[in-house]
């Protein structure tokens, strides 16, 4: 069965298709291009892959022993974790107390632990296997009896069974290891920190029931090169590890128990898509100029250091956007500045010169970081976050903002703030930067100098208003169009449920786009989209149009994007710009803009 529609559709419904010998099709959203063909691996978040043996009868008090010892390090974790929240200020501090003794009460005596005891004594089960069969248990009851409060804590009792069992394997956060080459993961949901542990050497793929086309974990993929699809509902029911399966993220699909034929038709598709990217690498070289002669610069989107071999292949002029939340990732405790400078160093070391744009922590909304022990409040993605979170707990950024000046001993760097709303923020930082300076020349450390850049970015509505007062204190914009369409539009970037109203076309997101890089062009700073739409080749000759001049993306994306830019002119995007922008419906819009770009042809070289 081949149905080739291209069509993608939000996930909300079982899109379910049966072919000829259990061959199954679903549909859903493409978030990373590109055909992934492999085994399936269904992973559960809360289910982490341990072994699984009998204990012989004499080892049965050793193993308890392991258990006792495995569920003290727990305690003694959380017990730091507790010390930490005492310094958080006001509520959040609080409800994370209250969060942290709940796990404490969880490791004493509880049926948790009694159960677990239970399966090593009686059945003779190992403890890792124990605490998952425990967990699993619990938690069925718990989903069973339908009360809001109880399903809140599943994912509390999971996250205290993960450690258990981090603490039992020794293996800290590796979901993924020992998968064997073209896995292809299905998952209910991946986090960034999920991604993050992904290796493109052994999985070719994922999909997951869950998800937006602009959550980071699709940015992730996109920036992985893994060919990825989101919005699959139905997808896991009576799935099994090991069946074969294929992802078509350029056409939003998965295919289960593949016939023949179709498996012929997706080696084809891939080889097609395979080639075409070699065809644009040739692109690597000559640069982003428009047919008449103006200069585009294009850097590149970093999310994980593994990331630079791409990014340099790519011809990117330098890094646009480093989120450095990765640093932060898969660990009980904070990074330290010696870390975070050596990483950033390597980077710096890298890429010989080039520009890297290193922004400071964005944790929050959907990039959690335990380390740092944030308490989702009722609203994540308006709550504690990113530069909020970071003018409270100032010993982080101190340590992030001294890391930096550091490494830009080694190379040209630029600080970008996230989520910026006012200009109290930036002088904040500004003052936090000075005394980081002194205390680094007091000890006679090499650093950066002069300082470098700092800069905003302008992804939060309010902030693209106040472009003109923030331009004032800024070096230069990064425009997060993700965030911005977010937040003007109020849809969340990760809801699978609204990703078909998520829509950067919308002329209240395109007004603010223009009107930050106005101001920015006005105060002659720099300014950069690094939203995902930088890298979609939809959008340049609109971004272009209204001014910008510099791209920032994921490597993959910047040939196809260099290549619009080289049949593009100008004058007549500036143009279309202008009558796009007298526009008020995005249908219109996409359709002026889908009528100038097909009438753009050539292969850029
Ligand atoms: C954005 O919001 O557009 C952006 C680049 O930042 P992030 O995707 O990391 O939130
Ligand atoms: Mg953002």
């Amino acid at each position: 069965m081949i149905i080739e529609t291209g069509q993608q559709t939000s996930g909300n419904t079982d899109t379910e298709e049966r072919g000829p010998g259990g061959e199954r099709l679903f549909a859903g959203l493409g978030v990373s291009p590109g055909v992934a063909i492999g085994v399936a691996h269904v992973y559960d978040a809360g289910c982490v892959n341990v072994p699984e043996y009998r204990l012989a009868k004499d080892q049965v008090e050793a193993e308890k022993i392991r258990f006792a010892e495995a569920v003290a390090a727990a305690s003694a974790q959380i017990g730091k974790l507790q010390h930490k929240a005492r310094d958080l200020p006001g509520s959040s501090g609080e409800e994370l107390g209250y969060l942290l003794d709940a796990y404490q009460q969880m490791l004493k005596g509880s049926r948790l632990v009694r159960g677990v005891e239970r399966r090593i004594g009686e059945d003779r089960l190992n403890a890792e296997a124990a605490v998952q069969q425990e967990i699993s248990q619990i938690v069925q009851g718990f989903a069973a009896m339908d009360d809001a409060y109880l399903s809140a804590r599943i994912e509390d009792i999971r996250e205290v069974g993960r450690r258990l069992v981090r603490n039992l394997t020794k293996v800290p956060y590796r979901p993924f290891s020992n998968l064997p080459k073209n896995t292809v993961i299905l998952a209910e949901e991946l986090t960034p920190a999920d991604t993050a542990l992904l290796d493109p050497a052994n999985v070719a793929g994922f999909a997951t029931v869950l998800g937006g086309t602009a959550s980071h974990t699709a940015i992730m993929a996109r920036s992985l090169g893994l060919p990825a699809v989101v919005g699959m509902a139905g997808m896991l029911t009576g799935t099994r590890n090991g069946q074969p399966a294929i992802i078509d993220g350029s056409a939003g699909k998965v295919i289960l128990n593949p016939g023949s034929d179709t498996l012929a038709f997706y080696r084809r598709k891939r080889a097609e898509f395979l080639r075409q990217r070699r065809q644009l690498q040739r692109l690597r070289k000559v640069p982003a100029v428009t047919l008449d002669g103006a200069e585009v610069s294009l850097q590149a989107n970093l999310e994980l250091p593994a990331e630079i071999d791409s990014v340099l292949s790519s011809g990117a002029q330098g890094v646009g956007l480093l989120r450095t939340e990765f640093m932060y990732m898969n660990r009980d405790d904070l990074p330290s500045e010696d870390e975070q400078y050596v990483v950033l160093s390597n980077l710096l070391q890298r890429l010989a010169g080039r520009c890297l744009t290193i922004r400071t922590l964005d944790a929050g909304g959907d990039k959690i970081a335990p380390a740092i022990g944030i308490v989702e409040g009722p609203n994540p993605a308006l709550g504690l976050r990113a530069i909020r979170l970071a003018l409270k707990r100032p010993e982080i950024l101190e340590t992030q903002l001294a890391a930096i000046l550091r490494a830009g001993a080694h190379g040209p760097v630029r600080i970008l703030i996230p989520m910026v709303t006012s200009v109290s923020e930036l002088l904040a930082v500004r003052t936090i930067l000075q005394s980081v300076e002194q205390r680094l020349k007091r000890r006679h450390i090499a650093y950066a100098l002069p300082l470098p850049p700092v800069g905003t970015m302008i992804e939060v509505p309010g902030a693209a208003l106040a472009a003109d007062a923030l331009a004032w204190h800024s070096d230069f914009f990064a425009i997060g169009t993700n965030d911005l369409t977010q937040y003007t539009l109020a849809i969340d970037r990760a809801d699978e449920a609204v990703s078909s109203l998520y829509d950067p076309l919308h002329p209240a997101v395109l007004r603010l786009v223009q009107f930050a890089a106005e101001a920015a062009l006005r105060a002659r700073i720099p300014v950069s989209v690094c939203g995902e739409i930088a890298g979609d080749p939809r959008f340049t000759a609109l971004l272009l149009g209204l001014g910008i001049r510099d791209l920032s993306m994921a490597a993959a994306n910047l040939p196809v994007v260099k290549q619009r830019i080289r049949n593009l002119d100008l004058v007549a995007a500036t143009r279309r710009a202008r009558v796009i922008m007298d526009q008020s419906d995005s249908a219109r819009i996409a359709q002026l803009l889908d009528d100038f770009n097909g009438n753009i042809i050539g292969d850029g070289l």
